[in-house]
């Protein structure tokens, strides 16, 4: 069980699909992204399906760090040359939309998910890394027009209690939130606007007879005009050119007890999200109910035990104050990455649309993507992004993915010790 499912708002359940139904749009995967494009839809008088294989946020969605980070996987720098100058500051636009859609959404339906803007921490090890982060901070301020702050030596103190980081930037617009109560509140928002929501109901076979998607459950069919797959880490088999192009990353979670209010504000301060900006990231940050919860990659999935032994000594390495600490949960989840590191809006040959491949980036994106994939379906005007643009490459040797991404793991956590 993770943190959020135990402190969760919203329990509503949803029933199983029995039987035969007509829609407009029928959703695979009740994440962020299924459960915004279903919001959406409904907002525009258009009839939505999501089946969900196990509950809404069983994904990624409901297991993340909460994290709503301003930026991309991609840094500034990588962003211009990938994309052209223009279209980096359009997308560092779009990160920005992407919070603020989350907040906006939450406020305007009161959707108890805590939603906050934090700020967040790049943070490095080595004291030489500020000079990367102050090349991102000229590109940002110069480019993107807004402020980050490069921190060393007594500054970093003063967000952190603790010695372990030598340099860091703060990026002051990221956001936090729970991410569980979110997606379970967003999904009681589209239910409510008329959504038909189903749990325990895989999508198991998919065809297409003329214009009409037939989407095959355990137990019944959808019948629509349109699909949407917001499957990202979890995109299997069903969808073959999906699952191509997506590396299912593990990522793993360890929360700690609740800790006396006074001590964890002098860990972090001013509530920061936190980063390691290593190749294979550890986040942290508090919550409400004043416990630590630190994230980091693990090879394979499920959970390993070691795992959460290997996140308790980074934990505790950062900050010794908390060794012999209580861990009350740990929990782990897949991430959806994409060669190019980068999320992709598109097609597939039969035309069913799809918002995948975050790379760990999408808690917010989710959001704007599922409103993208709306706006496509209705035909709305929407502005053009690189993401509608970008193909899905398919992984090299992706019959071996699961060799491939042991093999990743490995030569990341190995680049991460020698740099
Ligand atoms: C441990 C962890 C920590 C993370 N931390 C952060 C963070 O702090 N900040 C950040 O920005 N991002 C973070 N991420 C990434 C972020 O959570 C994802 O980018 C985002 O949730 C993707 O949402 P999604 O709806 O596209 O996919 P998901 O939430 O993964 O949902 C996909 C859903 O599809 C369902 N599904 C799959 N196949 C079928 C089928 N055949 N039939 C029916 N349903 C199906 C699955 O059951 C699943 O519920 C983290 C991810 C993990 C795992």
């Amino acid at each position: 069980m993770t943190l959020w499912e135990e402190n969760a708002a919203y329990n509503k359940t949803y029933p199983q699909l029995d039987t035969k139904i007509d829609t407009d749009v029928v959703i695979i995967g009740g994440g962020f992204t299924g459960i915004s494009s279903s919001y959406h839809l409904q907002e525009r008088g258009v009839n939505s399906v999501v089946l969900e294989e196990h509950t809404i946020g069983w994904g990624a969605s409901g297991r993340n760090g909460g994290m709503l980070n301003t930026g991309y996987k991609l840094s500034p720098a990588e962003l211009i040359k990938k994309f052209g100058l223009e279209e980096a500051k359009k997308l560092d636009q779009y990160a920005l939309d992407s919070n603020e859609a989350v907040r906006a959404i939450a406020e305007k339906h009161q959707i108890d998910c805590e939603v906050r803007q934090c700020g967040h921490l790049g943070l490095s090890r080595k004291a030489s890394k500020a000079k990367d982060f102050a090349k991102s901070q000229e590109l940002i301020q110069k480019h993107f027009n807004r402020e980050v702050h490069v921190l060393t030596g007594n500054a970093i103190q003063e967000e952190l209690n603790s010695d372990y980081f030598k340099s860091a930037y703060l990026d002051p617009l990221s956001y936090q939130f729970h991410p569980l109560n979110y997606v379970r509140g967003l999904a009681e928002v589209a239910y409510e606007n008329g959504a038909r929501i189903f749990e325990n109901s895989k999508a198991l076979h998919i065809q297409k007879e003329g214009t009409t998607f037939i989407v095959k459950t355990a137990k019944g069919e959808v019948h629509a005009k349109e699909l949407i797959y917001a499957t990202d880490g979890y995109s299997g088999k069903i969808t073959k050119e999906l699952h191509k192009g997506i590396f299912p990353l593990a990522s793993f979670v360890i929360a700690t007890q609740p800790l006396d209010e006074r001590f964890v504000k002098e860990l972090i301060p001013n509530n920061r999200n936190l980063y390691d900006t290593i190749n294979l990231t550890n986040y942290f940050r508090r919550t409400p109910d004043n416990r630590i919860i630190f994230g980091g990659s693990g090879i394979g999935y499920p959970a390993k035990p070691k795992f959460k032994e290997e996140l308790i000594m980074l934990l505790t390495s950062a900050f010794p104050q908390l060794k012999g600490t209580r861990i009350d949960y740990f929990w782990g989840g897949i991430i959806g990455a994409t060669v190019d590191k980068f999320p992709v809006i598109g097609r597939t040959s039969d035309g069913a649309y799809y918002s995948v491949g975050y790379t760990g980036h999408g808690a917010a994106q989710s959001t704007l993507h599922g409103k993208m994939l709306a706006k496509c379906i209705v035909q709305e005007d929407r502005i053009n992004t690189v993401f509608e643009e970008t193909p899905l490459r398919t992984v090299p040797l992706y019959q071996q993915k699961k060799l491939l991404v042991t093999a990743a793991n490995l030569y990341f956590r190995m680049m991460d010790k020698l740099s």
